[in-house]
């Protein structure tokens, strides 16, 4: 299952990797952080005898060809960052790709062309995988982001390779995400945040009970106020859940996990950076008005939690970070946890707008691993085999 057991010399490695980067409205790469991640995978089979095929989806084509969501410009990307020439072909199956997959040689690499091109990746589609399967002697899957979608080239095509297993990257973020769930150093708090429950309320249920704290934020924090008879005024709510929410605090109660619930609030008349703010009780709130992040005194409460913690999870902003005035919270708590790092927390974020939270305040060198993954590291979470970990795992 390990990279490291597998003899690579001689053979073509078909890489499932995660080349979904963003672009901005010229076509050019505004982040490459995924490409880079890639790379300890990529050379570890050049450097041992091997040959690589790299597949990946980017963005959502929906089954047709795109020339915006080409993986062109990341194979021109991929070869400046390994200084190293690298065949790209327009197509991920086909006579073409045939051709080139056969005359490859150790040392070489070839990229292919999205695969979301075609439907049957990402429905799952056997024979699309059987055919992937025969670019490559060895399987490995690399893709952690995708890892929670059963689609044909993270999930399907691994049986049909006797060797197979899962790349760096893969390996350490299951490895990270396993030393929060399981025998962490207490107390452990998870800290989560994001505009509605309703994505994460799995996450939420598998973590009672597992950890001492849920320090709960952002949009989501008001259907549990209003599960418990708060006054919300206009904030965000999901009210066909509000009996769900009061379900939670109870269960938490009963298996011994704490549940924090914003005390105070920066409450905005309307959603907007221009909007007239005030601090007022979280559950106090007037009509009108909305709570758009947490106040001062929540900040202090959950800042003392989680530098008393040894075991941190962060997903989810603690307000709308994006708008100035209401990122106070999510600032404060990024800065609570990279101070419990320095002081020997163990600390992982995933998720979007966490990791993008850090990026803005420069923070993401201070926690001990951000994940790669939003989805597939909350279904980890959740206590979820995920489809791309079962596909090496079990088959
Ligand atoms: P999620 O994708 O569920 O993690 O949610 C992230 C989004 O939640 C961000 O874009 C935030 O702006 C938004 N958010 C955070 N707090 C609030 C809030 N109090 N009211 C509305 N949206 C919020």
């Amino acid at each position: 299952m390990e990279i490291q057991s597998i003899d690579f010399k001689n053979k073509r490695a078909l890489i499932r990797v995660d080349f979904n980067v963003p672009f901005n409205d010229k076509q050019d790469i505004t982040d490459d952080t995924r490409i880079k991640a890639a790379l300890p995978s990529i050379k570890y089979v050049l450097d041992n005898g091997g040959a690589v095929i790299l597949m990946s989806h980017l963005g959502r084509p929906k089954g047709k060809r795109s020339a915006k969501l080409s993986l062109e410009k990341v194979a021109v990307r991929l070869s400046t960052l390994l200084d190293k020439e690298i065949k790209f072909i327009d197509n991920c199956i086909g006579p073409e790709v045939e051709k080139e997959v056969k005359k490859i040689k150790s040392g070489e690499i070839i990229v292919l062309e999205n695969l979301r091109f075609y439907k049957e990746e990402t429905l799952g589609d056997d024979a699309f995988a059987k055919t992937l399967s025969q670019h490559g002697d060895v399987y490995i899957n690399d893709a952690y982001g995708t890892a929670h979608r059963a689609h044909a080239s993270t999930a399907i095509v691994a049986k049909y390779f006797k060797e197979k297993c899962f790349g760096l990257l893969m390996q350490k973020e299951i490895e990270n995400i396993q030393k929060v769930v399981k025998g962490s150093a207490k107390p452990i708090v998870a800290i989560i945040g994001g505009a509605k429950v309703s994505s994460k309320l799995g996450v939420i249920k598998n973590l009672i009970g597992k950890v001492d704290y849920i320090v709960v934020g952002g949009g989501m924090a008001f259907t549990f106020l209003k599960s418990i008879g708060g006054k919300i005024g206009d904030s965000l709510v999901e009210k066909d859940i509000i009996h769900i929410a009061r379900g939670i605090l109870k269960k938490s109660r009963e298996k011994n996990t704490q549940i924090l619930l914003p005390h105070d609030v920066m409450a905005a008349d309307a959603f907007s950076a221009e909007a007239n703010t005030k601090v007022c009780e979280a559950r106090e709130i007037e009509k009108g008005w909305m709570g758009l992040d947490i106040g001062p005194q929540s900040i202090a409460k959950y800042t003392k939690c989680i530098e008393n913690s040894k075991t941190i999870l962060w997903n989810g902003p603690m307000g709308v970070f994006e708008l100035d005035p209401f990122s106070k919270g999510t600032i404060e708590i990024a800065k609570a946890v990279s101070s419990a790092t320095q002081k020997g927390a163990y600390s992982l974020v995933g998720g979007g707008d966490s990791v993008a939270a850090l990026k803005k305040f420069k923070l993401e060198q201070s926690v001990s691993y951000i994940s790669t993954g939003g989805g597939a590291m909350l279904e980890s979470l959740e206590g979820k085999i995920l489809p791309g970990v079962a596909a090496i795992v079990n088959s």
